[in-house]
């Protein structure tokens, strides 16, 4: 692991120059760096945790939570070089076309820009992450994974089209670029550097310098560049937006009090059972080409869509296997060998003993050895969430450690994304049962179902997103904040639209965008 710069080693009221200043080492910050690292910017990426997890740095992200149940803020986040990289799962798909397209009718504001537009940096965003640019649609994997016999399901209905996601193995940034960026000459990184406040020149215009704070508040000194992106994950890049409100009173960017709004997630429900007939194709099972790093779905197409007035839907099958209690009781048993009083682990220990075979079903299915078919599937039902100005991030009044005032997080669904929950719960079970495909055992998913049982994914999108105007957006289609003409935004939080794409490969897609933009800009105005 490199060893980076600290800022105990800065002098208090030091001025840190560079060209760019980047703020926050996670997935677009890193991103950002590494793609500039071959350049003549000089640039200063401040991190404001260190190399490992502390619960210093992990505190300054607790949160005013409101709305529906989320996870904890403080936990999902990682505060460290790395960001949340250092644990997100690597699930991947980029954006469809209908993603960035204007559809009023569902709430749907469109990008300012087009699927064409974005792909080529979408292709680099995928090498990047060790996938395959073209791997994205589901017939090669169908024709070479599935079983004889098998059609996909959008040959047998038009309402169908299967989504495949990939699933990255270069995970972790902090192990992936910790070298290059210590190697690269003009690139600067400092660790526990805390951004508190962006201060911007007296006609608002530009930001002339960045309040910096070492850990604990110990060191005071400023970053100082031509231009700065905050790259800090979409919470904390509004906050710190929100924060900054000393001379454009509400907050930079948000003249039409657009920073913090449309915080929008992946939401999913797991609701029912499915019991498939031999004629439903295993391969939409979740675990059946997670070993060739693939994971197949079902989804609705652009005509179901839109004839349905509907966002983005699709259904995860998860295999339920006759071996299920016995694989838990083995995991028990060897999660917990080192307690043999705790009852759970006698009970599991006598579950494994009376039923060696199951036991012995599941390590050779845990091994790769054995593929059964499942009993049944749950059905995990997951949906795009249409933008809406009250799921929004604003200030708490309670403070963190450096006296800044908390996030506070209100999330919401709007009608249209409780619609799109039953309208795709039913267009699914409606059709496979037409299709002959099995049985289901499902109440349907009405309101009050998803209010009980709906979950995020830990993907935190909008809050300053794109557009071409700033009565309706913060940023413009370079990322670059309405009339401020040196500030960048990266990261989820600039999106328009969720889709239901996990969203770090389209971030790293736009920190690869912002990169070049920034190059030219640099070039031009030289
Ligand atoms: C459990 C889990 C699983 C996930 N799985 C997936 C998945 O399968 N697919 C997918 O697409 N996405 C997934 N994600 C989401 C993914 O982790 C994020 O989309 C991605 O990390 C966001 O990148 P980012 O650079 O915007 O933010 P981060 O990676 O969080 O980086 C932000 C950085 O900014 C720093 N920072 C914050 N505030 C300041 C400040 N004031 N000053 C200086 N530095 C600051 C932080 O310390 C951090 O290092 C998952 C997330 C979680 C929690």
């Amino acid at each position: 692991m490199a060893v980076f710069d600290d800022s105990s080693q800065v002098q208090d009221g030091a001025v840190l120059d560079a060209d760019l200043c980047i703020v926050g080492a996670g997935a677009a910050g890193i991103t950002l760096a590494a793609n500039l690292a071959a350049t003549k910017l000089r640039v200063l990426l401040l991190e404001g945790g260190g190399e490992r997890m502390s619960g210093e740095s992990q505190g300054l992200y607790q949160a005013e939570q409101t709305g529906l149940d989320y996870f904890d803020l403080t936990a999902c986040r990682l505060r460290y070089f790395g960001g949340t990289t250092n644990h997100w799962g690597g699930y991947c798909r980029e954006n469809d076309p209908i993603d960035y397209e204007r559809r009023p009718d569902v709430g749907l504001p469109g990008w300012p820009l087009t699927h064409a537009d974005v792909a080529p940096y979408v292709d680099r965003a995928a090498v990047q992450l060790g996938l395959d640019p073209e791997g994205f649609s589901p017939k090669p994997h169908f024709a070479r994974h599935s079983q004889a016999g098998d059609r996909l399901l959008e040959d047998l209905s038009d309402q169908f089209e299967t989504k495949v996601f990939q699933l990255s193995k270069r995970l972790r940034f902090q192990e992936l670029y910790a070298d290059q960026l210590r190697d690269s000459s003009n690139t600067h990184v400092l660790l526990n550097a805390n951004v508190v406040h962006l201060a911007l020149n007296q006609a608002g215009t530009s930001v002339a310098h960045l309040q910096v704070r070492g850990a604990g508040g110990r060191r005071r000194f400023r970053g100082r560049a031509k231009r700065f992106v905050l790259a800090a994950h979409a919470i904390e890049n509004a906050r710190l937006l929100l924060l900054s409100d000393d001379v454009q009173r509400s907050g930079i960017g948000n003249g039409h009090d657009q920073v913090g709004r449309y915080f929008m997630e992946h939401p999913h429900v797991v609701n029912g059972l499915f019991f498939p007939s031999p004629r439903f194709p295993a391969i939409y099972g979740m675990d059946r080409l997670q070993r060739v790093g693939l994971n197949a779905n079902l989804g609705l197409s652009r005509s179901s869509m839109t004839r349905q007035r509907i966002l983005q839907y699709y259904c995860r099958f998860v295999p339920v296997y006759d071996f299920d209690r016995s694989a838990d009781a083995v995991k028990r048993v060897a999660d917990g060998f080192w307690e043999p009083m705790d009852l759970r682990m006698l009970k599991a220990l006598s579950r494994v003993t009376q039923r060696p075979l199951e036991a012995l079903r599941f390590g050779a299915y845990r091994a790769g050895v054995l593929q059964p078919r499942p009993v049944a599937y749950s059905l995990d039902h997951r949906i795009e969430q249409a933008p809406s100005p009250e799921s929004r991030i604003t200030l708490s009044d309670a403070k963190d450690a450096l006296g800044l005032r908390r996030a506070r997080l209100h999330w919401q669904l709007n009608d249209i994304d409780y619609r799109t929950f039953d309208v795709g719960q039913q267009t699914v079970m409606a059709e496979l049962s037409r299709l002959g495909m099995g049985q289901f055992k499902a109440a349907r998913l009405g309101r009050e179902a998803v209010d009980a049982g709906v979950f995020g994914h830990y993907h935190h999108i909008g809050t300053t997103r794109m557009g071409t105007s700033p009565t309706g957006s913060v940023v413009d289609t370079n990322c670059r904040v309405h009339g401020v003409d040196n500030l960048f935004m990266a990261g989820s939080s600039v999106f328009a639209s969720s889709g239901y794409s996990g969203p770090t490969m389209m971030l790293i897609a736009f920190a690869i965008r912002l990169a070049e933009h920034l190059v030219k800009l640099s070039q031009t105005r030289a």
